[in-house]
């Protein structure tokens, strides 16, 4: 038999916390260190600032990863296994959480041509093509799409015409799609890369602030892997999985003194989609909910298909070492914290 169910590497939903390296500014300004990780025991400290020497605050997660954790580490460990599920016919999500500065585009994107600081979705695709190139006896097919949800609405990274709404679908028996979404077949590493880099390009382009819009706007990345082989009675098997890479908003609280109109909506609705997929996580995490409430965002809508059920979630929390974002640091802490 296969040993499969053992240990929390296996679980439906995984969350692990990843902080990021005290940066230069930070270093200038001697903010003060406040975050423990104790990746042996999973878990991270947090010291209020403002009452030194009393009691941290402790967290366990299913894995934790400290400033010297590379890449490959959380890959290998975090991640892998839900590729390796995706590669088998099971759909699966992987998010990065956190505000805006504490590593989520790292941590998804990495710089993808270095091979040691390549992020998740780059080292996906070494993996997903090797085990294509060594499999025999089975024929696969490998698609891509990339899209945006900013303010509660989709835009194809992958289209010219990358302003153009896209709108959400259902169909009673495929479920929930978004109508007219590019899906381009990649055969290798290096197609699959330049099509990732068309779409992070096209994020990038036309925008007067651009880290402001990426930090508001949800990234997905999607790849579809179908297999195809021939069972002993002679008739072709098809599998599909779907692997949904997700680089979120920005978790900061949008402050709302001061801002008005534009800016109040579009805070209120990053919020929205942000505490709608806590909402769903928490609800099949705690597993006794009847109602998991998908319909509230698009991006929980959007997912709905590659979470729960049979499908694996990794979602991984960045945090910032440092005092100066204590109350930041601390709410995606309890946001983690809640989804585990
Ligand atoms: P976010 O996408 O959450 O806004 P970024 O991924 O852009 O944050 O990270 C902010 C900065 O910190 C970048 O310069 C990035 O290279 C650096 N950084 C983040 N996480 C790490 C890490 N684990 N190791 C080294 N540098 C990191
Ligand atoms: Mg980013």
């Amino acid at each position: 038999p296969r040993t499969q169910s053992i240990g929390k590497r296996c679980e439906t939903v995984k969350v692990v916390v990843r902080c990021r390296p005290v940066n230069k500014k930070e270093e200038t300004m001697n903010h003060e260190k406040i975050v423990e990780v104790d990746t042996r025991l999973g878990q991270v400290s947090i010291q209020n600032p403002k009452t030194p020497g009393s009691v941290m605050k402790t967290f366990t997660f299913d894995a934790v990863y400290d400033m010297a954790s590379k890449q490959n580490d959380l890959y290998d460990y975090s991640c892998k296994p839900l590729i390796d599920s995706v590669l088998r016919g099971f759909n699966g999500t992987i998010f990065a959480y956190g505000q805006t500065g504490t590593g989520k585009t790292y941590t998804m994107q990495g710089l993808p041509t270095d091979t040691e600081k390549r992020g998740i979705i780059p080292n996906s695709f070494q993996h997903i093509f090797t085990h294509i190139s060594r499999s025999q006896n089975q024929q696969y097919l490998v698609r891509v799409s990339y899209l945006e949800i900013y303010q509660e609405e989709i835009r194809d990274l992958l289209c010219k015409d990358n302003n153009k709404k896209l709108e959400l679908k259902e169909n009673p028996e495929t479920g929930v799609y978004v109508k007219d979404l590019s899906s381009v077949v990649t055969k290798n590493i290096k197609e699959i890369e330049h099509v990732m880099n068309l779409g992070n390009q096209s994020r990038s382009v036309g925008f007067t602030k651009m880290n402001e819009r990426s930090s508001r706007s949800h990234a997905i990345f999607v790849i579809t892997i179908e297999c195809s082989d021939m069972g002993v009675d002679g008739d072709e098997h098809i599998r599909v999985g779907k692997l949904n890479m997700v680089d979120l908003a920005g978790s900061e609280r949008q402050s709302k003194t001061g801002v008005q109109g534009k800016r109040l909506k579009e805070a209120t609705k990053i919020n929205l989609s942000l505490s709608a997929l806590g909402n769903v996580i928490s609800a099949l995490v705690d597993g006794k909910s009847t109602h998991i409430p998908y319909r509230d965002s698009k991006l929980t809508r959007l997912l709905q298909d590659s979470l729960g059920g049979n499908s694996k979630t990794v979602m991984v929390a960045t945090i910032g070492p440092c005092s100066n974002h204590y109350e930041e640091t601390l709410t995606t802490l309890r946001y983690a914290n809640r989804a585990k």
